[in-house]
């Protein structure tokens, strides 16, 4: 197996007379400095320009989530206190899986050097666009869904050729340990190395001087790893969260929408960073609205208290942190959806509605990240995109009607990273669509080859012929050189 690989790697390797020993576990900021030194000499002397050798990494990739899917489903779960393994195949494993597909089946064309088109002026050059691996990538995870965005931006890193250096977030230590041992098993440290730990390492492996940083996270922490990656110039892709509204068009099959939205809102207990933040909604429908919420809960989620398809909060900070917002509000804005209260010893969160909030209480002022909806009403279109459009660009957004002309005023006059028409949620899983936020919801994309490209550097190449007519624009600048310029700049 994979073994036989890592053994094959490192006798491969004419660097092992390096003196560092290299690590697939990082615990402490020397290792890590010195592991990355390792993985980026190894970069510059040995780059990755082969396709069998990029899809030999993916096919490990695959055999380490096939090889140990309720290990890690699990850990997970431990982290959480309880998270739906169910939650777990279908949010993060089978994404990463089709990922991993796509990108096997695509990823020897992404690399191709192609030819671009050229002005008739240069010809008879031509122009080439040249994928090529920029090196070692920096992957920075956060703990809502510490298995698929981990292993999300590996594929776009392994498929572009490039070696990873991966931080797990310190909120999901359970998994955050058990994957690193499977990474250690699976892949040589030449290839992938694992940093744990708290915040002080985070903030050390953010200023390491990466090819390329994908940090996903907070948009406040975000800032943050910008401003420590601005002195090595390193790029930089944000995936980061926001409050991802809903529309809900006067003409929107309400059962619908509410079907959708709430399976949004309750998938890992709104713990996801695409879930329906708030909804936008005409006040003849909020009351409706409500009764066909809680109607969800009975049919989808019964006995909420001990349901094992329902997910927990991370842990009691988060947990505060949203009992806080509630409590904040005055009593009769907020309506639970079920009969069971929340209980801050398990970390349960039954899902509640806010009716109209006011627009500066917390549950307003910050992403939710939990399974609370406010219901905001609005009265014309133009005042719910104006609304939108005072806000911080979403890093979603979320239409449900019928009406074609109204969606397509919604689009055009929003600004969000990504889009749902009448659904929720699902672009994220489209491999062939960029995934990411757009200002304060992030900067850059990834998936599919939007990833491959995010994570190559797109190398343009001028070929020129023996023929070409440049000699004719040396100095000294001449009659002929007057005269085609004259037709040139006409
Ligand atoms: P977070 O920003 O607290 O932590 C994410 C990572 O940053 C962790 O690995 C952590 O170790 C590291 N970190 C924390 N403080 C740091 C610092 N000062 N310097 C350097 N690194 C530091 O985010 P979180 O709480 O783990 O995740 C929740 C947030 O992530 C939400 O806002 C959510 O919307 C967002 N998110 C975005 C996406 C996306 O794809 N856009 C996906 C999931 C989550």
């Amino acid at each position: 197996m994979t073994d036989n690989n890592q053994t094959n790697q490192q006798a491969n390797d004419p660097t092992t007379s390096n003196p560092h020993k290299a690590l697939s576990i990082i615990r402490n900021t020397e290792e890590m400095q010195a592991q990355f030194a390792h993985m980026q000499m190894l970069s510059r002397s040995q780059p990755i320009v082969d396709w069998p050798t990029r899809e030999a990494q993916l096919n490990n990739l695959e055999t380490l989530l096939s090889d140990n899917q309720d290990s890690l489903a699990k850990a997970i779960s431990a982290d959480f206190g309880h998270r739906s393994v169910s939650e777990t195949q279908f949010a993060e494993l089978f994404p990463s899986f089709t990922g991993i597909s796509h990108a096997k089946k695509h990823g020897k064309s992404w690399m191709k050097t192609r030819r671009a088109s050229i002005s008739p002026l240069y010809l008879p050059a031509h122009n080439e666009i040249q994928p090529q691996p920029l090196g070692v990538v920096g992957i920075m995870v956060p703990w809502n869904y510490p298995l698929y965005l981990a292993i999300g931006p590996m594929i776009d890193a392994l498929a572009a050729g490039n070696r990873i250096m991966i931080k797990m977030s310190e909120a999901a230590p359970e998994f955050a340990e058990t994957f690193a041992k499977k990474i250690a098993h699976y892949f040589s440290p030449d290839m992938i190395s694992v940093v744990l730990g708290e915040v002080d390492i985070a903030e050390a492996f953010s200023k390491l001087p990466f090819d390329h940083l994908l940090y996903t996270g907070s948009t406040a922490v975000g800032k943050k790893i910008m401003a420590a990656a601005a002195p090595n110039l390193t790029p930089v892709t944000l995936e980061l969260g926001g409050k991802s509204p809903v529309i809900i068009l006067d003409d929107a099959n309400l059962e619908a929408a509410v079907n959708r939205v709430m399976m949004g809102k309750t998938l890992n207990a709104g713990q996801t960073c695409i879930a329906p933040d708030y909804v936008l909604i005409q006040r003849q429908y909020h009351q409706r609205f409500i009764e066909l919420a809680k109607e969800w809960m009975q049919k989808h989620y019964p006995n909420i208290a001990n349901n094992p398809d329902y997910s927990h909060i991370i842990n009691d900070d988060q947990f505060q942190r949203v009992q806080g917002y509630l409590e904040d509000l005055p009593n009769d804005v907020v309506q639970p959806l079920t009969d069971v209260a929340a209980d801050a010893e398990s970390r349960l969160l039954p899902p509640v509605v806010v009716t109209n909030p006011e627009t500066d209480s917390e549950v307003m002022q910050n992403e939710i990240f939990a399974p609370v909806l406010p219901l905001m009403h609005y009265d014309t279109l133009d005042d719910a995109i104006g609304f939108i459009n005072a806000r911080p660009r979403p890093l979603a957004l979320y239409i449900f009607g019928d009406n074609n002309r109204d969606i397509d005023k919604v689009r055009a006059h929003t600004v969000s990273g990504g889009v749902c028409i009448n659904e929720v949620i699902m672009h994220v899983a489209q491999h062939d669509l960029p995934f990411g936020g757009v200002g304060h919801s992030g900067m850059g994309a990834y998936h599919g080859k939007a990833g491959f490209e995010r994570l190559s550097h797109m190398k343009p190449v001028f070929v020129q012929s023996k023929l070409n007519g440049l000699n004719l624009l040396l100095p000294p600048y001449g009659e002929l050189f007057k005269k085609g310029m004259a037709l040139l700049l006409k």
